[in-house]
């Protein structure tokens, strides 16, 4: 089958321990804990069992160590993960607004997370991987989109697949060739991951003039065989050409959203490539968006599968 990969930011996330707006000074923080949309995916995914590998970088620092002894200890493949010899890893400020919703403060332009490009050990990797998960937020990184664009075109070509998490990050966002790039990698998509209004820019439709079944219908007739559209702290809906499932959320105290619809994705995927049903695979990736909002940090929920089990076994479902 091949690994699963995944190519992008992988950094570290300090989080304000205030809700409110702007940042206190001194502003008690909690962290550095290790993060990067791409790098929660694949590390929710060695998590789970699957074999999982990761492309990117990270610079000759401590912040770069504590996430390569992360992604180790899940058991991800970090031989293709570059070592900055002088760019710094990169870094994320979050804080959460009195209505629950974020704020980032980036510190990735001039980090290592935009520094690594093709080499050899990428290119051996990218030749034996199943599967390439793409995140959007990666793409608005020049290497990164680069190495991704490539890696996709290789990967569909050999019969494997590709999913595809809009992630659209206000703070990371591209110019219209970032849009442009992102219809086609939805054209080349098995697996799409939505996330509430994401959903009408991944169909390449205006919200406002389109429904959510129009949306869908859009992306099922281009070819996308499954999305599945997260709905926060609502669970989340899968829709196939031939059924729509829609799966009731746990029921959890959320203390930390980031990471939720990465874990989500990494779940979905990896239980779908170990042979799991649509609909089994959409229980797992429910338990593990829960299961993630109930730590603080963006990978700190992330469960094994038995963890997963064990959740699933003992929390109840809103109806
Ligand atoms: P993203 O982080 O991509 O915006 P979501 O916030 O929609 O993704 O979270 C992904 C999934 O995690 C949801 O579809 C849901 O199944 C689960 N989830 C997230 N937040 C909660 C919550 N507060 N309670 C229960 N499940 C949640």
């Amino acid at each position: 089958l091949g690994p699963t990969l995944c190519i992008g930011e992988i950094i570290v996330e300090i989080v304000a321990t205030t809700t409110g707006d702007g940042f206190r000074h001194p502003q008690p923080l909690l962290g550095p804990f290790p993060s990067g949309a791409p790098a929660i995916f694949i590390s929710q995914c060695g998590r789970l069992g699957g074999q999982s590998a990761m492309i990117g970088a990270v610079g000759a620092d401590d912040f770069g160590a504590l996430n390569l002894a992360r992604l180790q200890s899940d058991g991800v493949d970090v031989s293709a993960v570059a070592l900055d010899p002088e760019w710094p890893t990169g870094s994320a400020f979050v804080r959460y607004r009195a209505d629950g919703s974020r704020e980032f403060v980036f510190n990735i332009n001039h980090s290592a997370a935009t520094r690594f490009g093709w080499s050899e050990p990428v290119a051996r990797l990218v030749a034996r991987a199943g599967h390439l998960h793409v995140m959007g937020s990666a793409l608005s990184m020049p290497p990164a989109r680069e190495v991704i664009v490539r890696a996709a075109a290789m990967i569909k070509e050999r019969g494997g697949t590709l999913s595809l998490d809009p992630n659209l990050r206000k703070e990371l966002s591209g110019g219209p060739e970032i849009a442009e790039l992102f219809q086609c990698l939805v054209g080349l998509c098995d697996l799409l991951l939505p996330s509430g209004a994401e959903l009408f820019p991944a169909a390449g439709l205006d919200a406002p003039d389109t429904t959510e079944a129009q949306a869908i219908a859009h992306l099922l007739q281009r070819g996308v065989t499954e999305i599945v559209l997260k709905r926060g702290p609502n669970g989340a809906s899968l829709f196939t050409p031939d059924s729509v499932i829609r799966a009731a959320p746990f029921q959890v105290d959320e203390v930390d959203p980031t990471g939720a619809g990465d874990c989500f994705g990494a779940a979905y995927v990896t239980c779908r490539r170990l042979g799991m049903g649509a609909e089994a695979a959409l229980t797992y990736a429910c338990a593990a968006g829960a299961r993630n909002v109930t730590a603080v940090g963006p990978m700190e929920g992330a469960g094994t599968l038995a963890e997963l089990d064990d959740f699933i076994r003992t929390t109840a479902r809103r109806i």
